[in-house]
């Protein structure tokens, strides 16, 4: 297999120039090998662990090759291991899904049973995705010389963990990352010099988190060259904080002094390392903030912007628009696709317009089999729940070099930390090829029909919310008779909107606070990732139910088939993306409702956490 790119200490301008060929070297020959690659790794993976229940129970006894592999390994869903997956967090530490022992578990923003799903991870799984990340400024170096020489100012954050009853860590992939040496403790590297300091970025209070790692981007404004968050969403939040707090962080910029409200001694002190008094600096902050004029706000504050780093792939596109206002069309790259349960792939042509973005797969991460799949275009853009795959289907699995072009594939992945097979969910087009290596669109995720941030609300969800919430109109002799729902990102933060109509049998008015719990409830009944993003990370906005006018959805209906659809087939959709139907609800709204309060939410799984704590 290529050997991966080594760190090297001190960069001089000749050998980061060295090194960035090294690494683009390394692309080359994994993408032109792509085959052996991928069978070395299948290799590696099988006889690493072939000492493990889960290969011991299918029968795979020591095989390592692929027919051996595939004529006996099931291609699964997560719910298939989950019985697995709760003897590790309960404690036992037999080698189940892996011989090497897991490190800890990564929560996903996929669900099921409407918790987070438990990702098992090993240790030198940090190393494949340093690997991945070693892999992005060197393929953007091509595009955009002189990174080198400022800053990157990333708005970067911490998410809770909890523990499982076994002891072992629960947290999201990137705060595991966050937490780790290989992103504390980096050796300096041009590539990897942010605004914001490492304190700043660990801090678990998202107050002043946020307000620390603005400060410091505002004080090191000239040497920022290219801004950015994981998501679209992030990003915004973070210009949408500064729309609210500038007064406030210019104040410390004028005196050198830092808000109170920022507590934590180790952020206190790493941002007073940069703060200094800066009246000219604060002045001009002021001009610009207090004209209230948003529109090219990141050009305007940090002048030498190359580029928006975000991904704004998949549900993320809806904030492309909100990007666009805030940097005056800057370049928006999207650098790299990954999950928790492996990171995938890099786009090697980082300014490509969003719409054409494709990733290309790194054949030494995993080892990656493809579901060809056909996607009829409904209006959600997404795809029913995978059901379990029958003998047949599983032989249509198809290799990483022998993908077709143009198709679309859900993908599947076996990697080193004791996934076989595994369903991640996603549906991938092959838009081209780097040498052997498919570079895929993003196209969607399986059954999603409402997403804001990191949270994937499905149909039966949405369904299910939607009985716990009618029942409280059923005192007023009321019911719904049609309903859909809208990912709302015009405000910040975004909301989910859910339009009902009304049929009223009773003759008592409904008051407002009926619909309001009924808000609520449909809130409580959400996935616990919706319900982190509305109480913790404060990333979804509350969410809102829009009661239309009798006869609203029989003129969606009527546009619909004036459109082309079949009479018959006609379906209401339960998730509506489309301009002109939008336009059609939002013009027969009669009255709208906002849930009053955050649902409840604490970290953890339900199962690990006394009732008591529930309750909270
Ligand atoms: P998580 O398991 O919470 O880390 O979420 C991983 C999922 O986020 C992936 O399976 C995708 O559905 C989505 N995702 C990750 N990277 C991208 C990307 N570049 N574009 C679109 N969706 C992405």
């Amino acid at each position: 297999m290529p050997e991966a790119p080594q760190n090297s200490e001190q960069l001089t301008d000749y050998n980061l120039a060295e090194k960035n060929q090294k690494t683009l070297q390394f692309i080359e020959d994994v993408t032109a090998n792509a085959d052996e690659v991928q069978k070395t790794v299948l290799a590696e993976i099988l006889s690493q662990n072939a000492n493990v229940e889960y290969l011991q129970r299918h029968g795979l006894n020591g095989h390592t090759d692929r027919e051996s592999f595939k004529k006996l390994m099931p291609v699964i869903k997560y719910e298939d291991i989950q019985p697995d997956i709760n003897r590790i967090a309960n404690g036992d530490t037999s080698p189940i899904l892996c011989s090497s022992a897991i490190s800890e578990f990564l929560t996903s923003s996929g669900t099921s049973g409407g918790e987070r799903k438990l990702m098992p991870t090993i240790e030198e799984e940090l190393e494949r995705r340093s690997l991945l990340y070693s892999l992005l400024m060197p393929v953007m170096s091509q595009f955009v010389p002189g990174l080198e020489k400022g800053k990157g100012m990333y708005f970067l954050f911490i998410k809770s963990e909890a523990k499982t009853p076994g002891g072992l860590l629960a947290r999201p992939v990137l705060t595991s990352y966050y937490k780790s040496s290989h992103f504390k403790e980096r050796p300096y590297d041009p590539y990897t010099n942010y605004t914001s300091p490492n304190e700043t970025i660990l801090c678990s209070d998202s107050y002043q988190s946020m307000y620390s790692q603005l400060l410091c981007g505002l004080c090191q404004n000239k040497e920022v060259l290219r801004v950015g968050a994981v998501f679209a969403s992030g990003f915004i939040r973070a210009i949408r904080f500064l729309e609210k707090h500038w007064a406030l962080l210019c104040k410390d910029i004028r005196t050198g002094t830092l808000n109170p409200q920022i507590t934590d001694p180790s952020v206190r002190e790493a941002v007073m390392k940069i703060l200094k008094p800066d009246p000219n600096l604060a002045d001009f902050i002021e001009g610009v903030c207090s004209k209230n004029i948003w529109q090219g706000i990141i050009t305007k504050l940090w002048p030498n912007t190359k580029y928006v780093d975000v991904i704004v792939t998949g549900t993320m596109s809806q904030y492309i628009p909100t990007l666009d206002y805030y940097s005056n069309d800057l370049p928006l790259v999207c650098t790299m696709y990954a999950s928790s349960e492996c990171y995938f792939g890099v786009n090697l042509d980082p300014l490509c317009k969003p719409s054409e973005v494709s990733y290309t797969l790194i054949p030494s991460m995993c080892y990656y089999e493809f579901l060809p799949v056909q996607r009829n275009n409904g209006v959600t853009d997404s795809l029913p729940a995978p059901k379990s795959l029958s003998e047949k289907e599983q032989q249509e699995l198809v290799d990483l070099v022998d993908v077709k072009l143009g198709q679309e594939y859900e993908l599947i992945v076996t990697t080193y930390s004791g996934l076989y097979r595994y369903r991640v969910g996603d549906v991938l087009r092959v838009a081209g090829f780097k040498n052997k290596v498919p570079q895929c669109n993003f196209i969607c995720r399986k059954n999603v029909v409402l997403s804001i941030d990191s949270d994937k609300t499905d149909e039966v969800e949405l369904q299910n919310a939607m009985k716990n919430a009618v029942n409280h109109l059923v005192p007023f002799d009321a019911t719904v008779t049609e309903y859909t729902s809208y990912a709302d990102t015009s405000t910040i933060p975004g909301h989910y909107v859910l339009f009902w109509e009304l049929n009223l049998k009773g003759s008592t008015p409904i008051p407002p606070s009926v619909f309001e719990d009924c808000s609520l409830a449909i809130e409580e009944s959400f996935n616990s990732v919706y319900r982190q993003g509305r109480v913790s990370d404060k990333s979804i906005g509350p969410l809102e139910i829009k009661i239309v006018e009798p006869g609203t959805f029989d003129k969606l209906m009527d546009y619909a088939i004036s459109l082309g659809a079949s009479i018959n087939q006609y379906k209401t959709p339960r998730c509506v993306k489309f301009a002109p139907v939008l336009e059609l609800l939002n013009s027969r709204i009669v009255s709208s409702y906002f849930s009053p309060k955050c649902p409840k939410w604490v970290p953890g799984h339900k199962q690990w956490n006394k009732p008591e704590l529930n309750e909270v």
